[in-house]
């Protein structure tokens, strides 16, 4: 069966989402975002085959190297402008933190909307192009779970304002993410806690500056 933990990341609050199975040693990431050790993150006895990334912002990737170094073969999923982010550490926004990213080896897979990959024998992983906070921006559906990255945080305005960011982009990205969420969703965001949220109430988010609505827990 499938296992979806959440990390929360020290100290940029950032989520990281590790993806298992009951007594596999496989585990997926979704975003890299975390600064404690591997070992500390998914345990000694696992190993990461892949990473899963919303997008390049730093607070998202940070630990990315760590894995590549840790994991050599381990695969790296995003899409085209967050690969150039991985290269860029402007685009990326850690230029302006102490501590610049750039990707020094990994094998980096381009995906786009509706690619799947298999993760487990039964399970897969659905890409969504959800572009708005980021040029870039991806969002993973996998079972039910769908990690939204920083394209939809519940109650939070998304920030378009960055580099590559896009508010109309983000509201066609929104109207997107609200139609697939079903009353059993459980939305996975790159920044807070997670929401089981239904469509219905998704919905009601028309408009820019209605997103600070409540949905359920
Ligand atoms: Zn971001």
């Amino acid at each position: 069966m499938l296992t979806v933990k959440q990390y929360v990341n020290n100290p940029y609050t950032s989520n990281t989402f590790i993806l298992e199975e009951d007594n596999g040693a496989d585990v997926y990431l979704i975003d890299a975002g975390f600064t404690c050790s591997i070992k500390e993150l998914i345990g000694s006895d696992k190993k990461i085959k892949g990473v899963f990334l919303t997008h390049a912002h730093y607070d998202h990737i940070h630990g990315i190297n760590e894995v590549m170094n840790a994991f050599p073969d381990c695969e790296i999923y995003c899409s085209e402008g967050t690969k150039q982010g991985l290269y860029n550490e402007k685009f990326n926004l850690s230029f302006y933190h102490e501590e610049p990213i750039i990707l020094k080896n990994g094998n980096v897979t381009v995906v786009g909307n509706d690619k799947s990959v298999t993760l487990f024998k039964t399970c897969y992983l659905k890409i969504v192009e959800t572009p708005g906070h980021n040029s870039g921006s991806l969002s993973f559906i996998v079972s039910n779970y769908f990690f939204t990255g920083d394209s939809y945080i519940p109650n939070i305005p998304v920030v378009t304002k960055l580099k590559g960011g896009n508010k109309d982009a983000n509201l066609k990205s929104l109207a997107l993410i609200f139609n697939s969420c079903h009353v059993d969703t459980i939305v996975c965001p790159g920044h807070g806690v997670t929401y089981k949220g239904t469509a219905l109430e998704l919905a009601i988010v028309t408009d820019a500056k209605q997103y600070q609505i409540p949905v359920n827990v």
